[in-house]
């Protein structure tokens, strides 16, 4: 197996905090890295002890649901709450921060925010990011890099794929299994 890519790993780690989210909205997770290290990390979620959405539903209010923490936030309150500085490090989060965590990204001195998936990229925060000198990388998410069962995942769609093709299917029907499969697993001849 290749070697995973630092940037890839930390927007792993942020994607597995992800599953972590109780907000049945969106699922973000965000991961603070110092030095290559992973500092803190946060998924979007209600504070401690309070109701879940996946259980009670989510708390709209102007069509946005107000229960949860934000992932950012999350990651950020960690720090302050066990006094780990801020100051300097880089943000991995699976989705464009919203206004809200934008500023408060910024104003705890992270110098770097890498995130995965474009989400209603607010157009003040990208210009407050920029005049921060905050730099914004998109970095999309290769979920190939944390599939453990890749190798015999491919092997199996090309065996089945094979005897469709003994079996007789027409090469025209068989082409658009070949093709999402090549479309997961990059070119399978
Ligand atoms: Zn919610
Ligand atoms: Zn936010």
């Amino acid at each position: 197996m290749e070697r995973i890519t630092w940037d890839q790993f930390f927007m792993a780690q942020s994607h597995l905090l992800a599953l972590r989210s109780t907000c049945t909205r969106l699922a973000v997770g965000a991961t603070v890295v110092r030095d290559k290290r992973i500092i803190a990390g946060g998924y979007n979620g209600s504070i401690t002890g309070d109701e879940h959405c996946i259980e009670e539903g989510c708390y709209v209010v102007d069509n946005h649901c107000v229960r949860t923490v934000h992932a950012e936030m999350n990651a950020l309150l960690q720090c302050a709450k066990y006094g780990t500085p801020t100051k300097g490090a880089d943000l991995y989060v699976t989705h464009f921060p919203c206004l809200p965590c934008t500023k408060s990204i910024i104003q705890a001195g992270i110098e770097r925010v890498y995130y995965a998936t474009d989400y209603k990229n607010n157009p003040y925060a990208q210009e407050l990011f920029k005049k921060a000198g905050v730099e914004v990388l998109h970095v999309p998410f290769d979920e190939c890099k944390i599939d453990f069962l890749r190798n015999e995942k491919l092997a199996l769609y090309i065996d089945m794929l094979n005897a469709l093709r003994e079996s007789g299917m027409p090469a025209e029907k068989l082409l658009p299994y070949e093709q999402k499969v090549s479309a997961l697993f990059g070119k399978i001849q």
